[in-house]
């Protein structure tokens, strides 16, 4: 008998719109508040950071939001991405369970994240933005959103956490190529870059200070640059569900409908990306597939985090957003998942796991990484450290069932592949690596300065 491997679905089938999960959250998330004040925000005060129209889309009732059809043109280029059946995996592994996964390594720049760059970009020219500013990490964000401005003839800004500046040139030299401008983070470029370095010239930075930065940069322009973030926000997350509704299609193709759906959890996107649509299918269809959100242990912030108001940056000039926290303070120890290293989380996502529609599942380093390898030697793919959380998680749900005797289908979100994190894989090859405790007296530390929210 002969197998199907993957489920491809022609270009006219890119998605048409994005779905919109505050039509249909149990519990909605509670209102983002401004940083100062701490009474909820104005659409003016936001204004200063985001076009109009992006914001409309963040408080928006709507189920369904339409696709710019420029948009929809440069989804093409990547778009619909491929979705697997792990046959090879399941043989290596000996369950009777039936693995899938949708890869979304396929893009330009080997992530999810262009699924929202390029919306932003969008939105911010045809609301007459000439630049845009960011924060990266290891760099994905940045590349993403480079190529994005590029396409739309924006400049960029893009602050970029110092350690990985230094240690991580090649997304930098990406970034470079769009023709974007990456400045180690902190920078003299800003007050509140120049009020750190004056105290700790060697400060190695962190994503809440390259937020920071960024966000007073556009805030300061006098309307010129916005400011445009990679996760989090529910207009993000929205963008990303062109992941999930192709799934669900491609799940047609195939004759199945899946049990456990899984994918990792930074700040949210790429899981919102994937599970909303079967949310959707949960909230409004009757179906009872368990979602699940992966994130590891040195970074817990759904599993150990409270649910609770907190700034989005460190400097405290970000809105105050009701969602699951280390506190706006703590810095995540250095594990090879940088895009997993975020204090704070989507609201919707925090909302969902708090309402027990979502459970959440922490994972450690060494157990992550002996799991993509598996998946490598199985499927030939070397995922992201980040998207292995998701890998990892399927495996073990794949193995329980081997117990169990189960057939369920499983299935999970591969947001990246791994090319630009073969440092992390030589260290873990080379018995270098360790799991890392959870951080108990730094997330007890972090969580006493929560800004002090009457609601
Ligand atoms: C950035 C990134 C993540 C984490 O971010 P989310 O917003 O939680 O999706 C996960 N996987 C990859 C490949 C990334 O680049």
């Amino acid at each position: 008998m002969s197998e199907q491997y993957k489920y491809l679905l022609d270009e006219s089938r890119v998605p048409k719109a994005w779905y919109n999960i505050n039509a249909d959250m149990p519990v909605p998330p509670a209102p983002v508040l401004h940083p100062g004040t701490l009474e909820p925000v104005t659409p003016d005060f936001l204004s200063v950071l985001f076009p109009m129209s992006l914001i409309m889309q963040e408080m928006s009732p709507e189920r369904w939001i339409e696709i710019p059809e420029p948009v929809r043109e440069i989804y093409k280029l990547w778009r619909p991405t491929p979705f697997f059946r792990a046959h090879r995996l399941e043989r290596a592994l000996e369950t009777p369970a039936h693995i899938y996964y949708k890869y979304e390594g396929v893009s330009p720049v080997g992530s999810h994240k262009p699924n929202t760059a390029v919306a932003q970009a969008f939105y911010n020219k045809d609301a007459g933005t000439k630049a845009l500013t960011t924060e990266t990490g290891a760099g994905q964000w940045g590349s993403a959103l480079a190529m994005a401005c590029n396409f739309f003839d924006l400049d960029l800004e893009v602050y970029m956490v110092k350690v990985s500046y230094g240690l991580k040139p090649y997304r930098r030299i990406i970034m470079n190529s769009f023709g974007a401008d990456v400045f180690a983070s902190p920078s003299d470029r800003t007050q509140y870059g120049r009020s750190i370095l004056a105290t700790d010239p060697n400060n190695p930075g962190s994503l809440g200070i390259a937020i920071s930065e960024a966000v007073e940069v556009a805030a300061t322009s006098g309307g010129v640059k916005k400011y445009s973030l990679g996760s989090v926000l529910n207009h993000v997350l929205l963008h990303q569900t062109v992941i999930g509704q192709e799934t669900i299609e491609q799940f047609e193709m195939a004759g199945e409908y899946p049990d456990v759906v899984i994918a990792c959890t930074g700040g949210g996107s790429n899981f919102g990306g994937f599970a909303f649509p079967f949310l959707h299918k949960n909230f409004t269809d009757g179906k009872k597939t368990k979602v699940i959100a992966a994130e590891p242990f040195a970074s817990p912030t759904l599993t150990k985090g409270d649910y609770t108001f907190d700034y989005g940056d460190t400097a405290q000039m970000a809105p105050v957003i009701k969602m699951h926290t280390l506190g706006h303070t703590f810095i995540p120890p250095s594990i090879h998942a940088g895009g997993l290293r975020y204090h704070g989380m989507s609201p919707q996502v925090s909302a969902l796991v708090a309402n027990g529609d979502v459970e959440a599942r922490a994972v450690h380093q060494l157990a992550t990484f002996e799991g993509a390898l598996l998946f490598t030697r199985a499927e030939g793919i070397i995922p992201a450290p980040e998207s292995a959380h998701a890998v990892r998680v399927a495996i073990d749900e794949a193995l329980t069932c081997k117990e169990s005797g189960e057939e369920k289908v499983i299935a999970f979100n591969l947001s990246g592949h791994g090319h630009f994190d073969m440092a992390s894989y030589a260290e873990y090859l080379q018995g270098n690596l360790e799991d890392f405790a959870y951080p108990e007296e730094e997330i007890a530390a972090a969580m006493k300065i929560l800004p002090d929210v009457k609601m």
